[in-house]
């Protein structure tokens, strides 16, 4: 297996940045990107009246984002100590803060689990169990806010009762260590989604980011979808391959997710979903919760993708076993050749886009907050989605296609999820097939 390009590595206390989303190594941001672009225009959708009606749909149905970074954020800035970051108040440092997800509406949050695929074996699930932990603490911690969900009837109970549902996703099969009984454990402390790969090819799982390795899912990852279908946990396709896409859906005998992806069809990024998979996607009934971030929405993105692949596949060639200076050649690189920059309407493109091919009961909502290091202008923090369901009024969506994109859609994913595995487990025991049996892997 070819090792991905620059692992994110952990020195002692510090913690390289990454772009967590994006796949394989990013760049730090300067200190003073997520300021500056908190102070940009404000958002695109100013009608007030087009605001106040998005307002008005997010108190009637929950606001289910599918992936936000702050537990990451919370462990790389205070080692998960609640008493040294307070986001009961204002933090300009971090996307997300009590004060303004109350501003922006949010009703059900899975809260990403993530942590870097250069964490392998054991080390990966202590760190996803860390993770796993920092939802706890904050739910302890803001206990007026936030409330562990386990089901929708939970999330439905919290956000009636003027809380946020918490839920976690774990980003990353690397996070199970090859074991069904970990999978089982961690849906057991809360897990209710797991994207099948980060940036890089699990032992059982390709990745879009990586070189392809076993065309899709091995038979273990078959039976790892299978596993997750009797348990109730969702499967989540965003960062994995195509091949592994078309693999799901032909396993899954239930809904799928993509917590943050949006359509490849506009912007060409090996993270978005193709137009075939979106027209399957349907039959399958799963919803792509759609992403904010700024490479994968820009209709430049695409296209930097590739010359960004160009220079580190040159710098790789050029340092053969060197990370070190591969990494320095891509920060240069990344220096002379600034990120796109996407806006709220490149966003809404994209929603637009999933509508037209796969229709509007496949559209969530999945910004990525926290795990990314610029947003689209307009959207730059967690207070700014009624901004974003303005401008798809302004558009023509109905309220009940807002209703829908919101959180309707998710919900009734996570219930036909639900009913799947409560009939799954009337027929079959929990499986303890190991990779070593489906694969032949030592
Ligand atoms: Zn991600």
């Amino acid at each position: 297996m070819k090792i991905p390009s620059f692992p994110v590595i952990v020195r002692g206390a510090s913690v390289v940045a990454v772009v967590l989303c994006a796949g394989r190594l990013g760049v730090a941001p300067p200190t003073d990107v997520l300021a500056r672009s908190r102070q940009a225009s404000p958002p695109a959708a100013t009608d007030a009246a087009l605001i106040e009606r998005a307002r008005a749909v997010l108190e009637r149905v929950p606001l289910i984002d599918g992936h936000n970074d702050l537990p990451w954020a919370l462990r790389e800035k205070v080692k998960y100590d609640l008493t040294k970051l307070d986001v009961g108040e204002s933090q300009p440092g971090l996307m997300t803060d009590i004060p303004r997800l109350r501003d922006g509406g949010l009703g059900g949050q899975f809260w990403s689990v993530y942590v870097p695929a250069s964490l392998e074996g054991e080390a990966a699930v202590t760190a996803t169990m860390e993770q796993i932990d920092a939802v706890y603490l904050l739910a302890e911690k803001y206990a007026d806010t936030f409330e562990i969900a386990g089901t929708v009837d939970d999330v439905e109970r919290v956000f009636k009762a003027g809380k946020i549902a918490s839920l976690a996703g774990v980003e990353g099969g690397h996070s199970i260590d090859s074991s069904l009984g970990t999978l089982r454990m961690m849906y057991r402390l809360g897990a209710r989604y797991m994207t099948l790969t980060h940036s890089s090819n699990t032992p059982w799982a390709d990745s879009a980011t990586d070189d392809p390795q076993h065309g899709g899912l091995t038979r273990f990852g078959e039976e790892v979808v299978r596993e997750m279908n009797r348990l109730g946990m969702l499967v989540d396709l965003s960062h994995v391959s195509p091949d592994t896409m078309a693999d799901a859906l032909r396993v899954s005998e239930a809904p799928v997710i993509f917590s943050h992806s949006s359509a490849r069809g506009l912007t060409d990024h090996p993270r978005n979903v193709p137009d075939d998979i979106l027209r399957e996607l349907p039959k399958n009934d799963g919803v792509v919760m759609i992403t904010f971030v700024p490479g994968f929405v820009s209709p430049k993105g695409g296209a930097y993708y590739k010359a960004q692949q160009t220079e580190r596949d040159r710098l790789e060639r050029l340092h053969p076993s060197d990370d070190d200076a591969q990494e320095a050649g891509l920060r240069a690189w990344r220096k002379a050749h600034p990120e796109p920059t996407a806006t709220l309407a490149d966003v809404a493109n994209h929603i637009d886009h999933v509508h037209k091919i796969a229709g509007i009961d496949h559209i969530g909502i999945g910004s990525d907050f926290d795990g990314i290091d610029s947003t689209p202008e307009g959207l730059e923090d967690v207070s700014t989605y009624p901004a974003l369901f303005a401008e798809l009024l302004s558009r023509g969506y109905s309220e009940s296609d807002l209703e829908k994109i919101a959180g309707r859609n998710a919900l009734r994913v996570m219930r036909q999820v639900e009913s799947v595995a409560t009939e799954l487990q009337s027929t079959r025991a929990a499986s303890v097939a190991t990779i070593e049996q489906l694969d032949g892997k030592q």
